[in-house]
């Protein structure tokens, strides 16, 4: 198991008031080279999941693992060690450093992991930008920016890859472009990949997909078609008991307006 959750749960504070949990009781658990897809209207708790499990912020209550690492108890060292080589990131902004080539952002991330250099021309040969990597950041397009960012989380070949929306800034060519790259560059590394996407084809890609409502894991499915993701998302909660696998299905009543966020 690379990736696991018992009992996660997250609060925020408020101001003026008493923490708000966002997340609720979390279990998940995610093999070595599993593709897991997370999906969910927008404000279910996509985002708050992926950081609490990739060990970016701290469950409030219950464990997480890393590559058998409690997050929880680790040390900032060894949680720093974790980030930069056993787990790499794939956000919706891509965060590639502006005054640094193609070729430089990969290869900082290198040198942080102690990897040899050659590593970072290798990657982005992977993603097909082998003719890009003297490019600055503002010279490339979208899709070639998250490339690059894809390049620096698999140059140091880590077990676990989160990827928070990596195609959401993308139009829907290019984003499949960018998630076939994103599937093929794991496949032939065994790494995991876990997906947060409001893209119902692209999570229907998944070996596993987990749908999130209202901060809980509302269902599981295993190898869905788009349509049944689809049906899961958007399936009315039951106002007063759980609905299945559901602990509390507070706040149900604003499942409604959420509904336009996923796309078909
Ligand atoms: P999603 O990614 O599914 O759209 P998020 O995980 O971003 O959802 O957010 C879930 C809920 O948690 C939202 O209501 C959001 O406003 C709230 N939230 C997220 N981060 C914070 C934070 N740092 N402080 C307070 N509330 C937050
Ligand atoms: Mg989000």
């Amino acid at each position: 198991m690379i990736v696991s959750s018992t009992g996660l749960t997250k609060s925020f504070p408020q101001l003026g008031g008493p923490p708000v949990e966002i997340l609720h009781s979390i279990d998940v658990s995610v093999r070595d080279g599993e593709f897991v897809a997370i999906v969910g209207p927008s404000g279910s708790g996509k985002s708050t999941l992926l950081h609490c499990l990739s060990g970016l912020e701290r469950p409030t209550e219950g464990r997480v693992e890393i590559a058998g690492i409690d997050t929880a108890r680790a040390s900032a060292s060894a949680l720093a060690k974790l980030r930069r080589a056993t787990v790499g990131f794939v956000f919706q902004s891509y965060n590639l450093v502006q005054s640094l080539t193609a070729r430089q952002n990969v290869a900082l991330q290198v040198r942080l992991a102690k990897m040899p250099a050659a590593r970072a021309s290798e990657a982005l040969t992977a993603v097909g930008l082998a003719h890009r990597e003297n490019a600055y950041p503002a010279y490339l397009s979208g899709g070639e920016q998250q490339r690059v960012a894809i390049a620096r989380a698999i140059a140091v070949e880590p077990r676990v890859l989160f990827a928070d929306e990596p195609t959401g800034a993308l139009d829907s060519v290019t984003g499949d472009a960018v998630l076939a790259i994103l599937r093929d560059a794991v496949a032939r590394r065994a790494c995991a990949v876990i997906l947060v996407t409001h893209d119902l084809e692209a999570a229907a890609r998944a070996d596993r997909v987990l749908v999130l409502r209202d901060g809980s894991l509302y269902r599981e499915l295993i190898a869905p078609t788009p349509a049944q993701i689809l049906e899961a998302v958007e399936a009315p909660l039951p106002a007063a008991h759980g609905a299945p696998g559901v602990a509390a299905a507070a706040g149900a009543a604003t499942a409604g307006p959420d509904r336009g966020a996923v796309r078909p």
